[in-house]
């Protein structure tokens, strides 16, 4: 059997096999096959408990065939530049950037590829020749080579370093501005401490603060909760479940709210839509933004914008629990517990048991959390077994000898899959090592 792959594919597969071994062509042709059909972007379970994770796509999209039809992601021609009022050429930016300064209390908003993205288009069009005050505690990495003083250099603006790591206050930016005179500064900048804390004797400006000076605030809020009061989660009472990992962490809402003049944030984070960035706040700071030649190479296609607006109307429905990311950090443990158990009964081997575990965030996102939860235990490595299952490949967690699968992250709707997937690797020989994703190897940014 060889795997569904074009012609094309299955010819440079063929011809490298009989390169390779020529006494044996066909059986190597059909591994070699099966590893191309691998490189190939495919849907896969995320059994890892990671609930962002970026090398798995950080947030699930909901599937197509459970949104409303109106929606769906199938979308041939679209008015994405066209004013069906009028019948004249439109903006790209009344859908979804609209949707998203109500969702966010903004003036107005502006969405790019991602949040690297975002930030570097605000420095570019703000602050290009010009100083940025940002404190040195928040001169960070965030993940996959993107640091802020880079950031900050390549965007044509000058770092001007404030405070100290672990201590910064106003008095310290006001003084680095009188120094470095007022003119010559843009604005200061805020970056949340995402993928790291200051721990200990610590003190921090906040937006509020900074807004005194008189400067446009920019924060980068990055992992883009809406709003700190978790609105979408409330039942008919009015009540909202207690999260206890995400608190601290601050909402878009709040941020502008309490003085910043910008905010930038992703998309796929605890946003829980498709990778995007999205610049929100003063209506003549989006503006400029928006004007700047980057805004043109940094804009979002179609899909994007179309699974982004998707997202976007389910927190306007107060519906955000139907998108896969919320689904996901609502689960109750027990409930897990119960899906662990008849998975385990259904598999009925000694070697696959029931276990509570910890889920994380993720998505380089609150780096000291974790999130109760309840899984599965398999004796011995099969993460290569699990990886190579030929529905749908399942990426779970190996440690010290056995495999890990956390249903947090699964879709009740493939538990059916994993009892087959788990059969499977349960008769294969256990690998003795390999590289697995873990919890901890997930920083974010890349
Ligand atoms: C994740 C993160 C980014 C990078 O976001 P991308 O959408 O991956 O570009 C930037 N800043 C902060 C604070 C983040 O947490």
């Amino acid at each position: 059997m060889f795997a569904d792959l074009p012609h094309a594919l299955l010819v440079d597969v063929a011809r490298k096999a009989i390169a390779l071994e020529p006494a044996d062509a066909l059986a190597k042709a059909q591994l070699l096959a099966i590893e191309r059909q691998r490189r190939l972007l495919q849907p896969v379970i995320n059994a890892t408990g990671v609930l962002l994770h970026t090398n798995l796509g950080r947030a699930p999209l909901p599937d197509t065939k459970h949104t409303d039809q109106l929606f769906s992601s199938t979308i041939r021609a679209s008015n994405l530049e066209f004013d069906l009022q009028t019948g004249t050429r439109g903006s790209r930016r009344t859908h979804a950037s609209e949707l998203l300064a109500q969702l966010c209390g903004a003036e107005a908003a502006l969405v790019v590829n991602n949040c690297a993205g975002a930030l570097v288009l605000v420095l570019s069009a703000l602050a290009q020749g010009k100083g940025v005050l940002v404190s040195r505690g928040e001169l960070v990495e965030i993940g996959g080579g993107f640091r802020i003083p880079d950031v900050l250099e390549s965007s044509g603006a000058r770092l001007v370093e404030v405070g100290t790591t672990n201590r910064t206050r106003l008095a310290d930016y006001a003084s680095a501005m009188d120094r470095h005179g007022r003119e010559s500064i843009a604005l200061s900048l805020k970056v949340h401490q995402s993928n790291y804390r200051i721990q200990g004797f610590t003190e921090e400006t906040t937006a509020a603060e900074l807004a005194t000076l008189g400067l446009p605030v920019v924060a980068d809020i990055g992992s883009g909760l809406l709003d700190e009061r978790l609105p979408w989660l409330a039942d008919r009472s009015g009540k909202t479940p207690d999260l206890p990992w995400l608190r601290g962490e601050p909402g878009a809402k709040q941020s502008l709210a309490s003085g910043a003049d910008l905010i930038v944030f992703s998309g796929d984070k605890l946003l829980g839509g498709p990778q995007a960035g999205v610049i929100a706040g003063r209506r003549d700071l989006v503006e400029a933004c928006a004007k700047h030649p980057l805004a043109r190479a940094l804009r979002p296609g179609g899909l994007v914008l179309n699974a982004l607006q998707n997202t976007l109307l389910a927190y306007l429905r107060n519906d955000a629990r139907s998108l896969p990311f919320w689904d996901m950090a609502t689960r109750m443990v027990e409930a897990l517990q119960r899906r662990a158990e008849s998975i385990v009964s259904a598999v009925a081997d000694v070697k696959c048991t029931s276990v509570a575990m910890q889920s994380v965030p993720g998505g380089g996102t609150l780096p000291d959390r974790s999130i109760d939860s309840w899984g599965i235990s398999l004796s011995g490595n099969r993460g290569g077994a699990l990886r190579s299952y030929v529905d749908v490949p399942i990426v779970a967690r190996t440690a010290s000898g056995k495999t890990f699968l956390d249903l947090r992250t699964v879709d009740p709707a493939d538990d059916t899959v994993l009892v087959d997937a788990i059969r499977v690797a349960l008769t294969a020989k256990p690998s003795n090592s390999e590289a697995a994703p873990e919890h901890g190897g997930d920083d974010g940014g890349e």
